[in-house]
């Protein structure tokens, strides 16, 4: 089997699906790789390293589409792109095909299988490939460091001869996947770390890495759903939620928020009377801008600033750490490529959960195993 790999085209994209260090490893596989040219630039990946590394190198999309049997790309292709995919072949990505619902349409019309992997089923076998959570951690790593780049005081408390500086308070809202990392970075960094989530088992999580865990309590049941994500709370409950938040919010510096619903828009969490009652100089950096951000205040993509208060709704900061970002997804892809190949020969093992899980095109069929779908958007 042919695996191609197609340079990102999205604005803002330095990430790129496949490294270097995994090409041995896929053609041992018995996978041949060809490689667009450019493909890893942004990423300072050359293509000389991957050449060194075993790949084809092809001048254009249009040759690597007409030679591969199956194409990497973690976003989803243009409409051009796809009007040059054929029956039959496989398209692996990130591909958040909800919000390309034309595209999705074009691919099903072409007769081309498709697998998104922000579908992957949260279980132990498919942590290796877990996508999401490897761009979580990346995330709630940075916006730490882009928080405290902008806060005008030091995070660790500093005993000076010019006098004493106590450590910064950072909130951490939403203790999933990326509000750990975040949670481990400002410790690091050496702030005072409070934290809370709507679920509760992350409490323990939460003190192992020197955090407090916020004792709210909103006697609401059954905030989990299956996989461990949490379920969209009533908006009286997400009221008396905010309510409860405030006095936290206030007093905080730093304030990194990353709650989130799949597909689902990001919970209200702040609202801009909460900012106001903020010190100046505080600073809020949400994650969950990409599904309209936690507080009311933030705009995707920008800084604003409310009353001293600098707020940023960053989009796609695993980006912003190309290198790293792309050798993770690297071995996430490469772990999900090995499950098409058995007895040395690669092909479509739909027996297996994750298989299933992830394909959201097959045989002309949108969602082929959706009653098994952890979701369907
Ligand atoms: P996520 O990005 O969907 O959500 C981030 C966090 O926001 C979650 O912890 C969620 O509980 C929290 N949240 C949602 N609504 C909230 C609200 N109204 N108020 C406060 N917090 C709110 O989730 P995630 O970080 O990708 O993953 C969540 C959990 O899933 C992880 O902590 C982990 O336990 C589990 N997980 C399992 C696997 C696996 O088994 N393969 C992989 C990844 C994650």
């Amino acid at each position: 089997m042919r695996i191609g790999l197609l340079r990102e085209r999205t604005p803002g994209e330095r990430r790129t699906a496949l490294t270097p260090d995994v090409i041995g490893r896929l053609q041992q596989r018995g996978y041949t790789v060809l490689v667009e040219h450019g493909a890893g630039q942004a990423a300072y990946y050359s293509d000389e390293d991957f050449r060194a590394a075993g790949a084809e190198l092809v001048a254009t999309a249009t040759e690597v589409i007409h030679h591969a049997d199956l194409l990497l790309r973690l976003h989803m292709p243009t409409e051009a792109e796809i009007e040059q995919l054929r029956t039959g072949q496989i398209l692996v990505g990130h591909l958040q095909a909800w919000r390309y619902p034309e595209r999705l349409e074009q691919l099903r019309a072409r007769g081309v299988t498709v697998f998104a992997l922000e579908r992957m089923p949260r279980i132990s076998r498919a942590q290796s490939m877990d996508i999401l959570s490897s761009m979580a951690s990346l995330a709630g790593y940075k916006a730490v460091i882009v928080a405290a780049e902008r806060f005008g005081r030091l995070l660790p408390m500093m005993v000076t001869a010019a006098g004493t500086i106590p450590p910064a308070l950072v909130l951490v809202i939403g203790a999933g996947v990326a509000g750990l990392q975040a949670i481990a970075t400002a410790r690091r960094l050496g702030a005072r770390v409070e934290a809370y989530d709507i679920r509760p088992a992350v409490k323990e999580q939460v003190e192992s890495l020197g955090a407090r865990f916020l004792p709210i309590t909103l006697d609401v049941h059954d905030v989990e759903q299956r996989g461990g994500y949490a379920r969209e709370l009533p908006e009286e409950v997400q009221r008396r939620q905010r309510e409860a938040l405030a006095t936290y919010v206030a007093r905080a510096d730093i304030v990194i928020t990353t709650a989130a619903v799949p597909e689902r828009p990001a919970p209200r969490l702040i609202t801009a009377e909460m900012v106001e009652a903020m010190r100046p100089g505080s600073v809020i950096v949400d994650v969950a801008a990409e599904t309209g951000g936690n507080c009311e205040l933030t705009r995707p993509g920008e800084w604003v600033e409310h009353h001293g208060v600098a707020i940023f709704g960053p989009l796609n900061l695993p980006a912003t750490l190309p290198i790293h970002a792309s050798q993770m997804l690297a071995r996430n892809f490469e772990q999900f490529l090995a499950l098409f190949v058995r007895d040395g020969s690669p092909r479509l093992h739909f027996e297996d959960e994750i298989l299933r899980q992830t394909c959201l095109l097959h045989n002309g069929t949108l969602y082929p195993f959706a009653e098994k779908a952890v979701s369907t958007p």
